[in-house]
């Protein structure tokens, strides 16, 4: 299993990043990136930190800890500096929290977030169909996502997503240890969206891809 969005006690999640990467170990997950909310005020504070520490644990263990950032509930006009700053400060793997329907995220988001071409817009709600031909121009991976509420919309983008061609990633969003999951559970998330095997086995590569080009 390869998650690219979790979140450890650095924004709002329960465990310590050596924690969250161990029990994502022992479930089986071969890379697990951690990326806690941030704005302005605690981007380069994180960073540097989940930094250091998926160094340290790169060093020890096979599983594969990635330093990133989920870019949330910002004011659209600040995602692109912010994504450009993350890059800069060291992150990974950069993603907006996207227009999922069960928060107030501002309008505009999903679009702003595809035009900075961050990696993964994740949860993005009732995406516009125009927004997701731009996310296939523009590279930014959709996600499709097994956590509760934002996975309600999980069929829309799924679909909107296959009839264009553009690229789907498959993510936790954990919070809490109950919240990581094995790829058998992974794939039934896939089949409640429509997808098929195939289309699940992409996902998972395009999670690697984006690995690669970090
Ligand atoms: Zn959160
Ligand atoms: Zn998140």
């Amino acid at each position: 299993m390869i998650d690219l969005h979790t979140h450890s006690l650095f924004s709002d999640g329960e465990l310590l990043p050596s924690e969250l990467v161990r029990r994502a170990e022992a479930i089986g997950y071969q890379a697990v990136a951690i990326t806690d909310h941030a704005d302005t005020s605690n981007l380069d504070w994180i960073i540097p930190r989940l930094l250091q520490v998926c160094g340290d644990l790169n060093a020890q263990w096979p599983v594969r800890a990635i330093p990133g950032i989920e870019l949330t509930h910002l004011p659209p006009a600040l995602i692109a500096p912010l994504t450009a700053r993350a890059r800069t400060l060291g992150a990974q793997i950069v993603l907006v929290h996207g227009e999922t329907v069960v928060e107030p995220v501002p309008p505009g988001t999903n679009r702003q977030a595809i035009e900075a071409r961050v990696d993964i817009l994740a949860h993005p709600g009732l995406i516009a169909e125009e927004d997701v031909r731009l996310a296939l121009e523009k590279g930014v991976a959709l996600e499709i996502t097994s956590r509760q509420g934002h996975c309600l919309t999980n069929g829309h983008v799924a679909s909107l997503a296959q009839k264009i061609g553009a690229p789907l990633v498959l993510n936790t969003d954990s919070h809490s240890p109950g919240d990581l999951v094995s790829r058998e559970k992974a794939w039934k998330v896939a089949l409640g969206a429509g997808l098929k095997l195939e289309d699940f086995e992409k996902m998972l590569e395009n999670s690697w891809q984006l690995l690669i080009g970090a």
